[in-house]
């Protein structure tokens, strides 16, 4: 940390956004407290939850997560402030972390390119920008991989889907998004990037049309796995 951190630090103190707690200048966006409170997805669950989401459908080659998503907990508190507070410096610091558990993998997956699942326009316009734009752009530091986020667009505006089944959801999402340029992602491996991911509806439904497109293969990664 340098010298203006020190100075913003004293007229504008940072909070980490799990706890509340004021950082230090040493500390960067999450305090090591709350770190080391979230639970971290396991190789074992990471499994099962590909298994239960993913297998079978031909879709998703390979997928990882680095924390668990629980209510009310610490990880919690900094989703919710990376996607409704307008701090979206802590999806680059998330993407940072996860990207170095993805360093491994990514060098078998071999990606070409990173892309994170796109908001509607009118969400986005709300939002002020992408969460999973931020975290894409952290991963990519991290693997030295380019990040775009005007190859595919989403077309559908999706209500909010934690009341619905798997069933509804898959149905929710068809038909959501739409190529805009397929030169680019002809014979390319893509690893697509979401904040958190629950049934893994979403991720499907982005893969399926980046694959008919003539993407070579699709893998995802998310800060954390929900139930
Ligand atoms: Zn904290």
């Amino acid at each position: 940390m340098n010298l203006l951190t020190e100075i913003l630090d004293f007229f504008l103190p940072r909070v980490c956004p799990g706890c509340g707690n004021r950082l230090t200048v040493d500390e960067d966006t999450v305090c090591p407290k709350c770190i080391d409170k979230i639970k971290l997805a396991s190789p074992e669950r990471l499994c099962r939850e590909f298994e239960r989401k993913f297998q079978g459908k031909n879709i998703i080659s390979g997928f990882t997560s680095l924390y668990v998503f629980e209510e009310g907990k610490e990880f919690q508190n900094i989703v919710h402030a990376l996607k409704y507070n307008g701090r979206f410096s802590i999806g680059t610091f998330l993407g940072e972390q996860l990207g170095k558990t993805l360093l491994n993998m990514a060098f078998d997956w071999k990606i070409n390119i990173i892309i994170p699942i796109p908001l509607h326009q009118l969400k986005k316009a709300e939002r002020g920008y992408n969460q999973s734009f931020y975290i894409a752009k952290g991963i990519g530091k991290i693997l030295n991989t380019p990040v775009k986020q005007n190859l595919v667009k989403r077309k559908k505006f999706t209500q909010t889907q934690t009341t619905m089944n798997l069933k509804e959801r898959e149905e929710n999402m068809r038909d959501a998004f739409i190529i805009k340029n397929s030169n680019e992602l002809l014979d390319k491996n893509i690893l697509l990037i979401d904040d958190v991911i629950t049934t893994g509806a979403t991720i499907s439904e982005c893969g399926r049309i980046l694959l008919n497109a003539g993407a070579n293969r699709i893998y995802a990664a998310s800060t954390a796995i929900a139930d």
